[in-house]
C-alpha cells in the first residue's frame, strides 16, 4: 500500500491509501476517490515532505500521524541583557540629573513649560489623564520604562 496525502479542491488534506502509484491517478480519474469532508472528487497530491530529522516520532508510537501543526518559538524571556543594561544605565543617567518630583509631575512639567518653575529635568509619576492633558498642551515628556525587576 502507498499513502498519498491528497488536498481537495476546498483545501482539505486526508490521506488515500493506494495498492500502486498508478492506481491513484487512474482512481482519481474515475472519480473513485472523494474528500472525507466535502465529497469533492477534484483531489491534487499534496507535497509529501521528507520524514528526517524534528522532534517528531509520531511513526513509532502510531499516534500523531496527522500533519504536524508548525508550533511558534515563544521567546516570553524579555529583552536581551545587553538591552536591559543599556536601559537601566540610560535611566541611571536621566534619573540622576533629574528632580523626582513624584506624583505632581504633571503639575511640575507645566509649570516649566509656562516659565512658572525654573527650567530642569524632572521624573516622577502621572496618570494616564496627566500625560494625555500634558500632550495636549505640547508639553514634552518621555515615559520611563519600567524595568523587569523594578515590578516587584
Ligand atoms: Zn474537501
Amino acid at each position: 500500500m502507498i499513502r498519498y496525502s491528497l488536498i481537495c479542491e476546498n483545501g482539505h488534506e486526508f490521506d488515500g491509501w493506494f495498492g500502486r502509484a498508478d492506481a491513484f491517478e487512474a482512481q482519481v480519474a474515475a472519480g473513485e476517490v472523494s474528500c472525507p469532508h466535502c465529497g469533492s472528487t477534484a483531489l491534487t497530491k499534496a507535497l509529501m515532505t521528507p520524514a528526517v530529522g524534528g522532534p517528531r516520532h509520531g511513526e513509532e508510537t502510531g499516534a500523531g500521524d496527522e500533519t504536524p501543526v508548525p508550533a511558534l518559538a515563544e521567546t516570553a524571556e524579555g529583552p536581551p541583557a545587553e538591552v536591559l543594561s543599556a536601559i537601566r544605565e540610560l535611566k541611571r543617567q536621566l534619573v540622576a540629573s533629574a528632580d523626582y518630583v513624584g506624583d505632581h509631575f504633571a503639575e511640575e512639567a507645566r509649570r516649566i513649560h509656562y516659565d512658572e518653575a525654573p527650567a530642569r529635568g524632572i521624573y516622577g509619576e502621572a496618570t494616564a489623564e496627566e500625560a494625555r492633558g500634558l500632550i495636549e498642551e505640547g508639553i514634552e515628556f518621555h515615559p520611563l520604562p519600567i524595568l523587569p525587576d523594578e515590578r516587584n
